[in-house]
């Protein structure tokens, strides 16, 4: 099911950064709990009562130097865009400002449901000053404070309200939905190419799936494959670069549609501080991963290349350390081929399960072969493990007593069931509960 989007718009120092992690809020700091992951908190999924959607703080997208009008242009135009429904955040105790009625006047002329939030109205007696902003031509001004909590479930009612009909995407369970992704110029494009006119390949069809998406269904060796939202990228001369400046965005919601994420590294230009925030975004949303070094046929080689820059790659994703690295050139062709088999093997691996009797028989051994820890006088019992998901396989291992399994303890247990039950290119889940 596609989740519906929210923006949330406005100038700098509303209070936007704050209201989107109070609506986020835990999983941030999950999230940020996960070494080596680096982000920028722009696009993250929230909740309010039973309904889940992603909410974009569009003043995380860009920092430029560009004036205050022209940023606010731009976030303003990339909300219309990406979102079902747009927040325009307003300060409540500085009144309109000529940047708010900029945004206005843009958010107005687009079809997209608005919802004013009047920000850093802390106390009762500050609601009288909300009238004036009718004036913005959104309707009901909704007083909130960001900084205490209040006034977000009545934003939040009406913003679920205008949530379009859930259409539900059927996913097929016999196809690998994957995306491509990468920094621009890394050969997104290329691979996606180089793919769709392999010899073996049957493209059949291109279908819309979202408002804004196109994915590509291709097919090869009785393996159907759709990779996810190709707008832009089948044609030569790009429609795409017009459109850089979501091309985060539209990658984190290609990643949410996908099994397996290929992110790309170009071989030629080396990796990258941004190569390591897109891969943080799949590895954080669960999916199986296939780091693609592109552009290989660029890179003077001897026997020793391919390891000495697989370290290399490694050394930049440590938590990333599940996926395999695939060296091809988009453009050559040249070890093309083995994309394909490294695709069907993670994908397969994200959907794998494991039956529970031979899954407590390692267990079981692993606790022979390493007892578990001791802290302050108690010892960590495991009592018996069960896989409860796929897609990541996710993990639940009975304890006495989860305080006491450590992250190393939990890194060794991940590590046999890794090596029991080959899970190369998925993340694996694991979660310790108090048996009942
Ligand atoms: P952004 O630039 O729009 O993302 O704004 P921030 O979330 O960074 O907030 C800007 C400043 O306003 C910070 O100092 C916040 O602590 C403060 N702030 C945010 N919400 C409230 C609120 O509800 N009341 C008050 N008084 N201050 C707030
Ligand atoms: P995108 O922005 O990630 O979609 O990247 P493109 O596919 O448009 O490629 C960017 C540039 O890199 C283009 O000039 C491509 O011809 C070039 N390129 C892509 N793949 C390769 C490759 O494997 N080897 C070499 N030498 N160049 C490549």
């Amino acid at each position: 099911m596609r989740k519906s989007v929210v923006a949330i718009v406005g100038r700098p120092n509303v209070g936007k950064s704050t209201i989107f992690n109070r609506l986020v809020g835990e999983r941030i700091s999950i999230v940020e709990d996960t070494p080596g992951v680096t982000r920028d908190r722009i696009y993250a999924e929230a909740e309010w009562l039973t309904t889940t959607f992603n909410l974009i703080d569009t003043g995380g997208i860009e920092m430029s130097d560009e004036p205050l009008l022209v940023q606010m242009r731009h976030q303003a135009e990339i909300a219309i865009d990406e979102a079902d429904v747009i927040i325009f955040m307003v300060n409540g105790q500085e009144g309109i400002t000529a940047a708010d009625d900029e945004v206005a006047k843009i958010l107005y002329k687009s079809n997209k449901p608005v919802v004013l939030g009047v920000n850093k109205i802390d106390n009762p007696e500050m609601r009288e000053t909300i009238y004036d902003y009718y004036t913005l031509g959104f309707g009901e001004p909704h007083p909130i404070s960001g900084a205490h909590g209040l006034g977000l479930g009545d934003l939040l009612d009406t913003v679920v309200g205008y949530f379009p009909e859930q259409q539900d995407e059927v996913q097929d369970e016999d196809t690998i939905y994957f995306s491509v992704i990468g920094r621009p110029n890394v050969g997104k494009s290329s691979l996606v190419n180089a793919l769709l006119n392999e010899e073996r390949v049957i493209v059949s069809d291109v279908e819309g799936t979202t408002r804004e998406a196109i994915d590509t269904r291709l097919r090869n060796d009785d393996q159907d494959f759709v990779i996810i939202d190709t707008a832009g990228m089948r044609k030569r001369g790009k429609v795409y670069e017009a459109a850089e400046k979501y091309s985060v965005l539209r990658a984190l919601k290609a990643i949410e549609r996908s099994d397996v994420v290929l992110t790309l590294i170009d071989a030629e230009t080396g990796i990258q501080e941004q190569d390591k925030k897109i891969a943080g975004y799949a590895h954080e949303a669960g999916k199986a991963i296939i780091i693609v070094v592109n552009k290989w046929d660029t890179v003077d080689k001897d026997e020793k290349t391919m390891k000495e820059f697989e370290k290399k790659v490694r050394s930049h994703f440590q938590y990333l350390d599940y996926a395999p690295i695939v060296f091809l050139s988009a453009k050559t062709k040249k070890r093309l081929h083995t994309l394909i088999p490294a695709l069907k093997t993670a994908s397969e691996n994200h959907a794998k399960r494991v039956p529970t009797n031979v899954l407590n028989d390692v267990i079981m051994d692993s606790l022979a072969l390493n007892p578990t820890p001791t802290v302050k006088g108690k010892r960590l019992k495991v009592l018996y493990a069960t896989q409860v998901a796929v897609k990541p396989p996710t993990f639940v291992i009975f304890v006495n007593d989860p305080a006491l399994m450590h992250f190393s303890y939990k890194r060794f247990l991940e590590n046999r069931i890794r090596e029991a039950f080959g899970f190369v290119g998925s993340p694996i889940n694991i979660f310790a509960r108090k048996r009942a």
